[in-house]
């Protein structure tokens, strides 16, 4: 059975761009007779806010999107993501990080990657283990990962060149995004995993964390981004309005929901609507691969 997520962090309102990536995957669960789960992911310490969290959650409600099992939250996860470190250590795939970001801005020989990181160029590789309070990195090993997209088609990327050995706990005691990604995705049996296309590029080194830890891979869909009519990133200045903020210009609820629908072709054009209305249109066949822009008036 289809097991879809929505999984946001909760370091600010959720934007269109967001509620868009919400709804798709809802609409792919429940268009599938599956079920769907919200999980808040609250892990990376002082930038999240439970606060924010719940604003999301109840945004994500008036829009008639509700978690199908109880909401769970990254914070409340440190046992599971401890004993996963364990399982990795145990298999030989740990060692301790000592560089600092300062050292890794000096290492400036290997190529940018596509988000303008460099890939970790594997310097502690031959440290010798010293606990589990060190920040600590997965031993890549090298070579494409390849995956059919929902959205994008065939995919390949090789993480070992592209991110290079992942940072799985951070010397400030956090533990890290791709930790908590693919412990929470297993521990729940998600099966498809749908989220902005600005993730696309971690997805290789999810799928080895996966392999590492014997996890199932789920189907991986990256939507093209939502940006400002001007073709920027939405952000703080361009038009990243929450559902109060785009209540207030004059989008209603239902029209919030045509105007998502559309962009997820699953409407002709945008039509007042309930999120229910849309499940017998969704298909990912016809979810458009590019970018989508903000309308204007709900743009400011
Ligand atoms: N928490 C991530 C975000 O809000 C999404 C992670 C995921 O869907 O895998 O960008």
């Amino acid at each position: 059975m289809t097991l879809g997520r929505f999984a946001p962090s909760p370091t600010g309102i959720l934007h269109l761009g967001n509620l868009r990536t919400a709804l798709a995957s809802w609409l792919s669960a429940r268009s599938a007779g599956g079920r769907w789960l919200i999980r808040v992911e609250d892990v990376d310490g002082p930038r999240c806010r439970r606060d924010l969290g719940e604003a999301q959650l109840r945004d994500l409600a008036a829009l008639g999107l509700v978690s199908d099992g109880p909401v769970s939250w990254q914070s409340e996860r440190d046992a599971a993501y401890r004993a996963a470190l364990e399982t990795l250590h145990a298999a030989g795939r740990l060692y301790p990080c000592a560089c600092t970001r300062k050292d890794l801005q000096l290492l400036a020989s290997a190529p940018h990657t596509e988000d303008g990181l460099r890939p970790y160029p594997g310097r502690c590789r031959d440290r010798a283990w010293q606990g589990f309070d060190r920040a600590l990195r997965l031993r890549l090993p090298e070579g494409p990962v390849a995956w059919e997209d929902c959205v994008l088609g065939p995919q390949a990327d090789d993480p070992a060149a592209l991110t290079g050995d992942p940072l799985l706990f951070r010397r400030d005691g956090c533990f890290a995004y791709h930790l908590a990604v693919v412990v929470d995705d297993g521990a729940q049996g998600v099966t498809e995993v749908v989220r902005g296309a600005d993730l696309r590029s971690v997805t290789a080194t999810q799928v080895r964390l996966q392999e590492a830890l014997g996890l199932p891979r789920p189907a991986y869909a990256h939507l093209g981004l939502v940006v400002a009519p001007d073709g920027s990133r939405l952000g703080k200045r361009a038009g990243a309005l929450g559902v109060e903020a785009l209540v207030v210009r004059g989008g209603a609820v239902p029209e919030i929901l045509g105007w998502l629908g559309w962009s997820l072709g699953c409407l002709d054009r945008p039509e007042s609507c309930a999120a229910a209305d849309l499940i017998p249109h969704f298909d990912w066949a016809r979810v458009p691969k590019g970018e989508i822009r903000v309308p204007g008036p709900w743009a400011t």
